[in-house]
Formats: C-alpha cells, sequence, structure tokens
C-alpha cells in the first residue's frame, strides 16, 4: 500500500508515563503504516525538560507558531513528590502552561460520543464542546481576610495620575475581601479564539456572563465578543449557517441541559473550569474527553484532556498488561493530522483521520473496549474489556479494512 502523502510536519510534543506508552503503540500501529509521518519532534518528557532547562517546551510552542499545528501527549505537571522521583533541578512549570502563554490559545473540550453509552442527560444527542477563557478572574486574585471595623476601598491611579477611587463595603466586623482583574486584550484574544473555532468546527457558539449583575466587568465581555462578531464575524458565520448567541448564564444552564447538544459554549475562567467538569461527568469518561488549544491567530495543539494515567503506569512497570483507554490520544492524532490536510489540501490525510476515528467508533461499537468504558455500558449492548494493545490492534484491523 502508499503511504499517504504529507507536505508540512506536525509539530509533535512527547510526553510522560502511560500515555508516552500509549503514544509509541498509536504511532507503530496506527499511524505509521498509513501515512509518510512528517514531525519536528519535541521530547517534553520530564527528564528532557529537565535536561534542558525546560527549554524544550519553549521551543516546541514557538515551532507550534511557526508550523501552525501540533499534536502533545500527556506531560507530568511536577510537585513535590516528582522532585524526588525524577530528582528534579527545578519544579518545572506546567509544559500546558507554558504552550498556552505562548500561544496565548483558548482550549475547547469536547466529548468522544459513541452509542452504547448514554450521556446522564438523556437529550444530549451531539458533544458540547466547552472553551474555557483560561486567564485572569478568581484566578489573579487579590484576596484579604479582614480582621474587624474598618473601610475597604477600591482604588485606581492612572499613570497619568488620574485616580478612581470608590467604597466597596464600611465593615463593621470581620469579613472577606477579594480584587478581581481582566484585560481587554486577553478577552479579545478569547473571542477570536471563539469565532475562528466555531467557523472551522462549523457548530454555534454560545457564549454566557452574569452581565446583568456585573454591569461593568461582565458587560465587558459581552460588549468586546458583540462589537467583533458584528464587525469581523457576522457575515461569515451567516455564509458558515452557523449562529452566535449570547445569554445570561443562568439562562445558559438551562438552555445547555434541555438541549440536543451539537455547539460550542464559550464561559469566563471560573464558569469554564466548574461547566468542563460538569459537562465531561455527565458524557461519561475523562478518557473519552479531548481537547485543543486554538490561538486567536489559527494555530491549533491537539491532545487528550487526561493526565498521564501514572496509576496505570506504575503496573505497567511491574510487568502488568493495562487497559488504558487510548481513545483521546488517538483523536488528539487524528485531530491534528485532518487539520493538516485541511490547511494543506491534503484529501487524503483528511479521509485517513477520518478513517481512523471511524475505525475506533466501530471498534467500540463491536463491543471491544477498555476496563473504563465497560461500566458505562448501556444494558443490551455488547462490551467486554482487552488490554490497550489488543484494543488498538482491533483498531488497526477495521482501519486496514476502510483504507482497502
Ligand atoms: P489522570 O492521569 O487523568 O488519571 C486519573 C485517573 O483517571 C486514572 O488513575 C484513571 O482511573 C482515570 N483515567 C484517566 N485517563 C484514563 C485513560 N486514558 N484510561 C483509563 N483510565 C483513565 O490524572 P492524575 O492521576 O491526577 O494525574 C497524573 C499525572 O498527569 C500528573 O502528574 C499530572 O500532572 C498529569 N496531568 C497532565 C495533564 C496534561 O498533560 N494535559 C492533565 C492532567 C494531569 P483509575 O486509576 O481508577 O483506573
Ligand atoms: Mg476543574
Amino acid at each position: 500500500m502508499t503511504k499517504i502523502n504529507m507536505t508540512t510536519p506536525l509539530v509533535e510534543m512527547d510526553g510522560d508515563e502511560m500515555t508516552r506508552i500509549l503514544w509509541k503503540w498509536i504511532k507503530d500501529e496506527l499511524i505509521l503504516p498509513f501515512v509518510d509521518l512528517k514531525t519536528e519532534y519535541y521530547d517534553l518528557g520530564l527528564e528532557e525538560r529537565d535536561k534542558t532547562s525546560d527549554q524544550v517546551t519553549m521551543d516546541s510552542a514557538l515551532a507550534t507558531k511557526k508550523y501552525g499545528v501540533a499534536v502533545k501527549c500527556a506531560t507530568i505537571t511536577p510537585n513535590a513528590q516528582r522532585m524526588t522521583e525524577y530528582n528534579l533541578h527545578e519544579m518545572w512549570k506546567s509544559p500546558n502552561g507554558t504552550i498556552r502563554a505562548v500561544l496565548d490559545g483558548t482550549v475547547f473540550r469536547t466529548p468522544i460520543m459513541i452509542k452504547s453509552i448514554k450521556p446522564v442527560v438523556k437529550n444530549w444527542e451531539k458533544p458540547i464542546t466547552i472553551a474555557r477563557h483560561a486567564y485572569g478572574d478568581v484566578y489573579k486574585n487579590t484576596e484579604f481576610r479582614i480582621p474587624g471595623e474598618g473601610k475597604a476601598e477600591l482604588i485606581f491611579t492612572g499613570k497619568d495620575g488620574q485616580v478612581m477611587r470608590e467604597t466597596i463595603y464600611d465593615f463593621e466586623c470581620p469579613g472577606v475581601l477579594q480584587g478581581l482583574y481582566n484585560k481587554d486584550s486577553s478577552i479579545k484574544s478569547f473571542a477570536r479564539s471563539c469565532f475562528e473555532y466555531a467557523l472551522s468546527e462549523k457548530k454555534d457558539l454560545w457564549f454566557s456572563t452574569k452581565d446583568t449583575i456585573s454591569k461593568k466587568y461582565d458587560h465587558t465581555f459581552k460588549d468586546i465578543f458583540q462589537e467583533m462578531y458584528d464587525a469581523e464575524y457576522k457575515t461569515k458565520f451567516e455564509e458558515a449557517g452557523i449562529t452566535y448567541f449570547y445569554t445570561l448564564i443562568d439562562d445558559a444552564v438551562a438552555r445547555v441541559i434541555r438541549s440536543k447538544g451539537d455547539f460550542i459554549w464559550a464561559c469566563k475562567n471560573y464558569d469554564g473550569d466548574v461547566m468542563s467538569d460538569m459537562v465531561s461527568t455527565a458524557f461519561g469518561s475523562l478518557a473519552m474527553m479531548t481537547s485543543v488549544l486554538v490561538s486567536p491567530d489559527g494555530n491549533y495543539e491537539y491532545e487528550a484532556a487526561h493526565g498521564t494515567v501514572t496509576r496505570h503506569y506504575y503496573k505497567y512497570l511491574e510487568g502488568e498488561e493495562t487497559s488504558t483507554n487510548p481513545m483521546a490520544t488517538i483523536f488528539a492524532w487524528s485531530g491534528a493530522l485532518r487539520k493538516r490536510g485541511e490547511l494543506d489540501g491534503l484529501n487524503d490525510l483528511v479521509d485517513f483521520a477520518d478513517k481512523l476515528e471511524a475505525a475506533c467508533i466501530r471498534t467500540l461499537d463491536d463491543g471491544i473496549m477498555t476496563k473504563d468504558l465497560v461500566g458505562l455500558v448501556e444494558p443490551g449492548y455488547k462490551a467486554a474489556a482487552v488490554t490497550s494493545m489488543t484494543f488498538i490492534k482491533a483498531i488497526r484491523e477495521r482501519l486496514e479494512a476502510s483504507l482497502q
């Protein structure tokens, strides 16, 4: 069989532990036999990050800016325990945080749905994608525990000397106080990533805040989205047959629960944190949640939403065959290959990505799956737990058949 051609390399970011093992198996069984794979390889495994003083992470992020599409394996974010385990020189920052900061991107998370696993919310027929604004608000707060009586004020001193000052509260007893901020530039990047991703996926975009209560802070988010939409995206959305829809967060929550799915829900930082956990739990399993970081200037980094599955890795090291679910990591590869194909006008590559995903779904529909999914399957459907490698080989069989 002649292999499918690529013209521009993918930025390949290898990672840690069990997902690093799966990474190699996925490449060897599902990609390399069929695609003349071109990648620029960056090893983001913790040892290499430590050896290069984390320069490798920065380099991989810059390469993503250069080429436009990356695929990333899950990586360890070091904590105190990892410092000793890996004998690290420093507690390196989260690679995802570093990459996100370089790309100024927004993370979109979408569940992979299959027939035999029904969402807890019965009327959800299609996936709901959550976009979280990952900057500022409560995550960059300044907060005080107020000891007792006294006046709390909000003060802004402009560079030109202009002062804005208002009393927040005259405390008559102990309490709490918090200062939050965000920046127009960050909100604009968020809005642009959301509009671009909605166009790229041809899905409706919803956005919600608490603008009725927060008349300046949240209202600014609403206004920035609306102004950008009217000025730059209205026509493009109409041509693509999709809509932009703003509503109060309370109303959004009610509509989301009653919806059939099939849209992107953009959320402020805290809302996105909480709602993505709710939505992913309601759809089934973290192992079936895909994630893509999209920058406002149209760079894409695909990955699984889960971590390195440490518990399974330790079993693997003891020689045990594990049943770790590779679905989200495979979909990171198919997502990245499809996007590369679209950007480079390579229909065969796009077609391969579609067929790879279809082969995965067919395998699950045939009842061959990893252990984590078996317990979630509805009565009346076939489901047998196999090891990761057996599962990947079953996908390969189906993929080969569909490529004949
Ligand atoms: P995790 O790796 O997502 O795993 C948590 C648990 O969820 C697992 O122990 C497993 O449950 C289940 N699980 C997750 N993915 C699975 C899969 N593909 N197949 C089967 N089961 C799966 O989270 P963690 O244990 O909190 O974190 C481990 C490491 O990952 C940490 O060092 C963290 O820094 C890193 N991490 C990286 C990323 C990233 O790179 N994007 C994200 C999150 C965490 P059972 O044990 O019950 O089988
Ligand atoms: Mg959370």
